[in-house]
């Protein structure tokens, strides 16, 4: 391992660290500093080292990089959440407001626009959807900012009525073409996937496409297939991306951005993924379980599931440990999820009773 790498898995370390308010907000600030989760903590087990092309760039003093993406579209990342934003004559375009961010957005903004002579105030906001994670940082840009989002956005924010994610005052249903300070922005939605309202952005000018929290570069899917709500929606969003010209992906997530390679990959681990869960389904007999638990169908229904997921997921984290991090981490609660999918969303299993 050279010093660079060193150097590199200790920044990232580093990231993960300064993330980890933020991680901990998906499974309740409560649990993670509550005695008996500090008791756990003396037998955690060890994962598969994550691979250096996982890894983004160093971050700077204040915990997070800004790099130019293609002409006067950047990105700015903490290591483990990615913004991106368009420097223009009549002001700045953010696209996403990460809470994880927070301060360092207007931080990147003003490393990039100031020698530059060019305004650093955000005039536009555009959300790729509705989730705290990627806009919760929102309010911080003011009353007078114009946010942008879907129409689905817009209700499910007016619904849960979070003061720190207002909701966009322009929406739009399939497609809007927003041209501002000379730039054009392509908003596509194209079906639900990992929400019902999340959304391509397409930036012709920059060969740049922002789709978040359906794949992650360098990294395996997070829990329960990044949380997909719509799982077919969610496998299939990949193609769609492929289906636009663009050579730099922006994906919300870790701490670099994706080639059209990283998709492809992506791809073909949920094509692998999918095609082992088949193959358990066919293999693992119920019938020792269901003899077992005769009177308790959970208890029945829990421990097959258990053992058609270990079976199934056994190949593919062998096959993409060092391709994709963290491959050993989550295939568990993915696989879960992508074999009800299956069942539910395909029929895969089900039997019409005579
Ligand atoms: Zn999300």
């Amino acid at each position: 391992m050279t010093i660079d790498t060193d150097r590199r898995s200790f920044l990232a370390r580093a990231a993960a660290l300064a993330a980890a308010p933020t991680i901990a907000s998906l499974v309740g600030n409560a649990m993670l500093s509550s005695p008996a989760a500090a008791a756990g903590a003396t037998d955690l087990p060890d994962f598969a080292p994550v691979p250096p092309s996982a890894l983004g760039p160093a971050l700077n003093g204040s915990g997070y990089y800004v790099g130019r993406i293609e002409r006067n579209l950047y990105w700015v990342t903490n290591g483990t959440y990615i913004a991106a934003f368009l420097t223009t004559r009549d002001g700045v375009v953010l696209l996403d407001a990460p809470p994880a961010l927070g301060g360092n957005i207007q931080r990147a903004i003003d490393e990039v626009t100031r020698p530059a002579g060019l305004p650093s105030k955000v005039t536009h906001l555009i959300y790729s959807h509705h989730h705290s994670d990627h806009i919760g940082a929102s309010a911080l840009f003011g009353k007078r900012v114009t946010r942008i989002g879907h129409t689905e956005t817009r209700r499910l924010l007016k619904r849960d009525a979070d003061p720190d994610k207002p909701a966009p005052d322009e929406t739009f249903d399939d497609h809007r073409t927003l041209r501002i300070g000379g730039e054009r922005i392509e908003l596509h939605w194209l079906g639900a996937n990992h929400t019902p309202d999340n959304i391509f952005i397409h930036l012709p000018g920059h060969r740049a496409l922002m789709l978040v929290d359906v794949l992650m570069p360098g990294w395996a899917p997070f829990a329960n297939l990044n949380l997909s709500e719509d799982v077919q929606g969610a496998l299939k969003a990949p193609a769609q991306a492929l289906k636009f010209p663009w050579a730099h992906f922006i994906g919300g997530h870790m701490g670099r951005l994706g080639t059209r390679r990283d998709l492809e990959v992506d791809q073909a681990y949920t094509a692998d993924l999918e095609a082992e869960i088949r193959t358990a389904l066919a293999v693992v007999d119920p019938a020792p379980y269901f003899a077992r638990y005769a009177d308790n169908p959970w208890a029945a229904v829990k421990t097959y599931l258990d053992e058609v997921v270990a079976v199934a997921i056994a190949p593919v984290v062998r096959k993409y440990t060092g391709v994709l991090a963290a491959a050993d981490v989550f295939a568990d609660s993915s696989a879960f999820v992508l074999a009800q999918s299956l069942r539910l969303d395909l029929g895969v299993g089900q039997v019409v009773q005579d």
